[in-house]
């Protein structure tokens, strides 16, 4: 067997897990608009009929006060009361069809709820909310503590193979195990003992109500990464004490929401806090998960066997592709479509309350809405660019049973993505590419590389022309723009054109903080990108092993190695840099700025560029700024002169992605209006249609 480890089943003497995946717990925006609990169905269907081990839930809250603050509405399936219980029953049923075995995740928010009426062990309002929390008094406390095992017992009902208590990540339990949020001088505050009844009195009678044959998983937080979270010895002896408790996993949180460390992002490097957990895991002996970064099985299987974790958790990647189990079972990881970590249509996407999806698979949560089925009428395409929305367009659309043909001008798939994998942290797309290469063979797509395609006489050969020719960069109007300091971002990227020390970026939208991160990327100071990265973001890597490690994990302040450049970030714009950027990942791009000493400049007008360097003003004031180089990142036009002369000659054209619309362009939407394409094209209603 290719995976022996991630294979071995795991038995926990009343029921055995039939491998060491976990499919973490996600919040999809389902739980709220899935009335019929169809989609949340056939969405945690497909990932168990995938092969996955054991699933867990979004998470759901134990009672009113302790949900996110976005209404569940009565009878939807995150309102888990009597009523909805059908629609987890036959969710639970779906999922043991295929043999896999699932939890529903309890989670009280606390003051992480988005609700006025919000609560917590002490008034403190958290950093990332707008509202203070009331105080749960002795009695709150009690009833909470009663709704965590009423929900448990109504988890047993409709046929969970048992549940997992949220305790980490900053939310209501952990608020009550750190000094930083419980400052209460009752029985539930002060010394340590008291702080941790909370989750052990949970635990307990949640073990009492549900019985013995009912996996009881606890979410710990094994490293709170903020002021004033537990110490090492406090996170032992509360994971020794969850285990007397009667809990069966150990399940491992990593930082609270509102610590400023980045955690699942790009940024971090794969399998960056398994040193965590095989810390815990040698002080308990239930079985101990490790998450956060894992995204292809060799790191699962690398984990396990060098004894880091007895289960790896993911939670993203089964967006990304509902079949990584059954891919890595019958040894084909290089079919599986690897999550990128990039959060832009996941994360980004609960937090703005709309329905998660993922960037390099927009099924994922939609399973209902685009299902592979052939097209009415097959037709001979041509497609013609490699970038996202071709690679996207072309597969799908070769799947549903058309003959297709791709044209590529380079001699390499890929298009921007070849772009953007040269951004420090985005070398993930290279997965990307991986992925859709392997796919376009194994589903019969002709690729013509190094092949430009010419027009209206190759045209005559296809039934439709689909036109993925994507964006050039734009130039703006500034005087001496063809100075020979001047270059475009492909050009810098390329390394068509070098680029000097002192440089000035015009343009801060998601390619221009790229384009700083891209020219700031330090000397190598580390032997190694984790240490890099530990080091970077003032993370004490000899916490866990240190009795005395009383800091969260954090270390006394970053250390960020001295950057390449010195670099100038700038926009015409008066308002916040980096507010177009994602809504999880943001924070970081503009931590990243900081650490590189990049001066950002907005209200800028830009007057000139001449051997002397920028001239600009601003509010008034002119200013040079003396760089070696001036970057442009302001924009891109759509690439679609073909599109003027086919069309005319009666051909049947389509454009998708930044052939289509410019603005706004990015890999989600190109990939997404690739499949949106391919599920229209050859429909009886669509054939001869122009777009
Ligand atoms: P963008 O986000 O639209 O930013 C273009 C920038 O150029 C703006 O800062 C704009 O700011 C400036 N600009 C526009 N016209 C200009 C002109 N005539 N003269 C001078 N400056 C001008 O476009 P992008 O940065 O090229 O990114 C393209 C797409 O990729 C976007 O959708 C972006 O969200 C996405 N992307 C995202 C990320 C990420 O989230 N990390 C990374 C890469 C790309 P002012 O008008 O204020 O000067
Ligand atoms: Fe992964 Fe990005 Fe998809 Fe989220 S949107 S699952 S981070 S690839």
């Amino acid at each position: 067997m290719h995976y022996p480890q991630m294979f071995s089943p795991l038995d926990l003497g009343f029921t055995q897990l039939k491998n060491r995946v976990v499919m973490g717990s996600m919040h999809t925006g389902l739980e709220e608009v899935d009335r019929s609990g169809e989609r949340i169905a056939a969405f945690y269907g497909a990932r168990a009929a995938g092969g996955v081990g054991l699933i867990v839930t979004g998470g759901i809250s134990p009672n009113r006060e302790g949900g996110t603050g976005i209404p569940a509405p009565k009878g939807s399936f995150g309102r888990f009361d009597e009523a909805s219980l059908p629609l987890h029953r036959n969710l639970t049923q779906t999922v043991h069809r295929h043999g896999s075995k699932i939890l529903l995740q309890i989670l009280h928010t606390g003051r992480y709820s988005f609700a006025p009426d919000l609560v917590a062990p002490s008034a403190i309002k958290a950093p990332i909310s707008p509202h203070t929390p009331r105080e749960l008094s002795a009695q709150d406390i009690e009833r909470t503590i009663e709704d965590f095992a009423n929900c448990a017992e109504r988890a047993r009902r409709a046929g969970y193979d048992g549940v997992e208590i949220m305790g980490s990540e900053g939310y209501l339990i952990n608020q009550f195990i750190a000094p930083r949020t419980n400052q209460r001088t009752d029985d539930w505050g002060g010394t340590f003992r008291n702080r941790i009844r909370f989750p052990l009195e949970i635990l307990k009678q949640v073990r009492a109500r549900t019985g013995e044959e009912f996996i009881l998983m606890y979410r710990i937080s094994m490293i709170d990464l903020v002021e004033g979270g537990s110490s090492w010895p406090e996170i032992v002896e509360l994971a020794r004490l969850s285990e007397e408790a009667g809990v069966n996993i150990l399940n491992s949180g990593i930082g609270w929401h509102e610590a400023r460390v980045p955690t699942i992002a790009q940024a971090v490097p794969r399998r960056a806090w398994t040193w965590v957990t095989k810390e815990l895991k040698s002080q308990v002996s239930i079985p101990v998960v490790a998450c956060n970064r894992f995204n292809m099985p060799d790191q699962i299987e690398t984990s396990l066997a060098d004894g880091e974790a007895d289960l790896v958790s993911m939670a993203r990647p089964f967006l990304a592709d509902p079949e990584f189990v059954n891919k890595a079972e019958v040894a084909t990881p290089e079919r599986i479509n690897t999550c990128i970590a990039c959060n832009q249509a996941c994360l980004d996407h609960v937090y703005a309350m709309k329905t998660c999806s993922c960037l390099v698979n927009p099924r994922a949560c939609h399973e209902t809405i685009f299902a592979t089925t052939q097209a009415e009428v097959t037709k001979t395409i041509a497609v013609v660019g490699s970038g996202p929305a071709g690679l996207s367009f072309a597969s799908e659309a070769a799947a549903r049973g058309h003959k297709v043909t791709l044209f590529e001008a380079e001699n390499h798939l890929g298009g921007q993505l070849n772009l953007a994998r040269n951004i420090p942290g985005k070398d993930e797309f290279d997965e990307t590419i991986r992925y859709f290469s392997n796919l376009l063979e194994s589903v019969g797509v002709e690729v013509r590389l190094g092949e430009r395609f010419s027009g209206a006489d190759t045209a005559a050969e296809f039934d439709a022309i689909v036109l993925a020719t994507g964006t050039s960069p734009r130039l703006p109007d500034i005087e001496g723009i063809n100075h020979k300091s001047v270059c475009s971002y492909v050009e810098a990227i390329t390394g068509k054109k070098p680029v000097g020390r002192r440089v000035a970026i015009i343009g801060a939208g998601g390619i221009g903080f790229d384009m700083a991160e891209f020219l700031l990327e330090s000397q190598p100071g580390c032997d190694t990108e984790l240490e890099e990265f530990l080091k970077k973001w003032g993370i004490d890597s000899h916490w866990a092993s240190d009795e005395a490690g009383q800091k969260s994990g954090l270390a006394a302040r970053p250390m960020p190695p001295s950057p390449k450049r010195q670099v100038f970030l700038l926009q015409r714009s008066r308002e916040k840099f980096g507010r177009t950027l994602g809504k999880t990942t943001g924070w970081i791009h503009k931590a990243e700025m900081m650490l590189g000493g990049v001066k950002m400049l907005g209200g800028v007008t830009y007057e000139k560029i001449d051997d002397e360097g920028l001239h600009i003003s601003v509010e008034g004031e002119a200013q040079i700024l003396n760089v070696d180089n001036i970057v442009i990142c302001a924009g891109q036009n759509p690439l679609n002169e073909l599109a003027g002369l086919l069309t005319p000659a009666g051909i049947e054209v389509h454009l998708i992605g930044g052939a289509k619309e410019a603005g706004e362009l990015d890999a989600k939407r190109a990939i997404s209006e690739g499949l949106k394409l391919a599920e229209k094209i050859g429909l009886h209603t669509t054939a001869g249609q122009q777009e």
